[in-house]
């Protein structure tokens, strides 16, 4: 196994505000469950979708993961958001929001936990993981 040092990535230059942020043990981590007999792992369910055991162990996620659906959502707010699904490298699928414009998520971009509760709708948030100056193809 390895450690949890918390530095898997530094933070990619070129975000200057909001770089130091409090982090309180319970909002810097995903858990999500797996399932003991299959091996499945899921979020937020009581079963496993897979062989409907009951048995789930409660795991920490190491936060990494790959946009696979992002959407641009104007209503009851005052400016965009997106509303992404997030596939974590463990294998089950969040529901949350990744920072930056709107328009600029697309998936297949990796993206890393940022927060895992926002304080004010209480989703998960995230960040770009690669530059977002790649090339256009
Ligand atoms: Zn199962």
């Amino acid at each position: 196994m390895y450690h949890h040092s918390g530095t898997v990535l530094q933070q990619a230059g070129g975000s200057a505000a909001g770089v130091l942020q409090p982090r309180a043990e319970d909002t810097d981590a995903i858990h999500y469950q797996r399932c003991t007999w299959c091996g499945t792992a899921m979020y937020h369910r009581l079963l496993c979708p897979v062989c409907r055991g009951s048995e789930l162990r409660t795991e920490r996620s190491e936060g990494i993961g790959t946009v696979r659906h992002s959407t641009v959502v104007h209503r009851n707010t005052p400016a965009a958001r997106n509303v992404s699904l997030i596939e974590m490298a463990e294998g089950f699928v969040v529901r949350g929001r990744v920072m930056g414009p709107p328009i600029g998520i697309h998936s297949g971009d990796r993206v890393r936990l940022s927060t895992a509760k926002d304080p004010v709708r209480g989703e998960p948030v995230f960040q770009l993981l690669d530059e977002p100056y790649r090339a256009w193809s």
